[in-house]
């Protein structure tokens, strides 16, 4: 069907750091070859969407954020006839895609590997509204899933609450663990419970933890950890950092944990994070996504016991794939859809944006 001439599709955008969100419409094409045209149904809030409308890292403006993102294909462009798996696309099919999009074949991708930090890599829910083709976020009716993307057709009964985090929060953790290279009765700390911590938790028992210990300073999350395979939870504002060494190197046995997994965000964790590793042990950062994040660790503990540290950040291609099928095939065993806990139209993403940031929800969707 052919796309009116005249259509337009609302976006909630913002002008400024901190400034509230306004809907304003923008105008919808065809699109154009190697892109589709998708009618948004759901759009949650990643803590980095709160990072980049507070001004903690650069975001053009006007604004328009989101980058976890599902919907449904409205049009597609020449070229784009199936998904990365080979299955067959069409109007009306419901789909993910990466979060990000490279300018296309590169040194990094080719040689490297690393697609996701090609240069030119950009992201959905990153770039100014007034950049054409202006749906390229989230928080909006439309987006454009632009070329040099990876798409993926959702299963017909995986809900939207269950499909929607996969392409950024559930992703970014197989990136991580598969990082931290969990195996078989391995034992894994987590530093920080919101969503990437409780997925992470659950892909560490899918690779084979014996024990996950969880540490987080909000009581609800904590509560909310063991339905996600966290055996043991701690709240590390309540011992000081020697203390809490000693209680997570107790719980572990042996000299200590195989892997440790920060997606809390502070760097002030990290030190007693190393501390916590058994000799040979891998540190994997995720969390700590904002420039500036200074720390102070003793590098000697690094050298002497043997500590492998390593950063992540977007992920690989086929850990999208990785993350749609394991969620997919656990969804009995974790209850994923009740990560998604607050509901919100386009008018009020001013208000999904503080429930976020106040951690009164720990990932608010914007159904529009
Ligand atoms: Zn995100």
């Amino acid at each position: 069907m052919p796309i009116a001439a005249d259509l337009q599709g609302r976006l909630a955008v913002y002008d400024a750091p901190g400034r509230p969100f306004e809907i304003r419409l923008f105008p919808v094409r065809e699109p154009r070859a190697g892109e589709v045209l998708v009618k948004i149904r759901m759009s949650t809030i990643c803590r980095s969407d709160i990072h980049s409308w507070r001004g903690h890292r650069p975001n053009p403006c006007p604004g328009v954020l989101g980058h976890e993102i599902i919907g449904n294909i409205v049009a597609l462009g020449a070229g784009i006839t199936h998904d990365m798996r080979g299955e067959p696309l069409a109007p009306g099919d419901r789909i993910t895609w990466s979060e990000y999009f490279i300018p296309g074949p590169s040194y990094f991708t080719e040689v490297l590997d690393l697609p996701q930090k090609s240069p030119g890599v950009d992201k959905y829910g990153h770039m100014a509204a007034t950049t054409e083709p202006h749906h390229h976020g989230g928080f909006g009716e439309y987006c454009y899933v632009l070329p040099q993307s990876w798409i993926l057709k959702l299963p017909a009964d995986l809900t939207d609450e269950e499909a929607t985090p996969v392409n950024c929060g559930v992703a970014t953790m197989v990136c991580a663990t598969e990082r931290a290279e969990i195996v078989l009765g391995d034992a894994v700390v987590v530093q920080g419970l919101g969503l990437l911590g409780l997925y992470g938790a659950a892909l560490a028992k899918g690779r084979g933890a014996r024990l996950v210990i969880g540490l987080d300073t909000v009581p609800a999350r904590r509560e909310m950890a063991a339905k996600f395979g966290v055996d043991h939870v701690l709240d590390p504002a309540a011992l000081g950092e020697d203390a809490l060494v000693g209680e997570v190197r107790a719980l572990c046995g042996a000299d200590g944990a195989d892997a440790v997994l920060e997606v809390c965000g502070y760097p002030e964790v990290v030190s007693a994070g190393i501390r916590y590793l058994r000799t040979g042990g891998r540190y994997v950062l995720a969390g700590v996504v904002n420039p500036g994040s200074f720390v102070n660790i003793d590098v000697n503990l690094i050298l002497r016991r043997l500590v492998t540290l390593r950063g992540v950040h977007n992920y690989h291609p086929r850990n999208l794939v990785e993350a749609l099928d394991f969620v997919h095939a656990n969804r009995g065993r974790y209850p994923f859809h009740e990560l998604v806990d607050g509901k919100y139209r386009l008018e009020e993403v001013g208000r999904a944006m503080q429930d976020a940031e106040a951690r009164r929800v720990l990932r608010a969707a914007i159904v529009p």
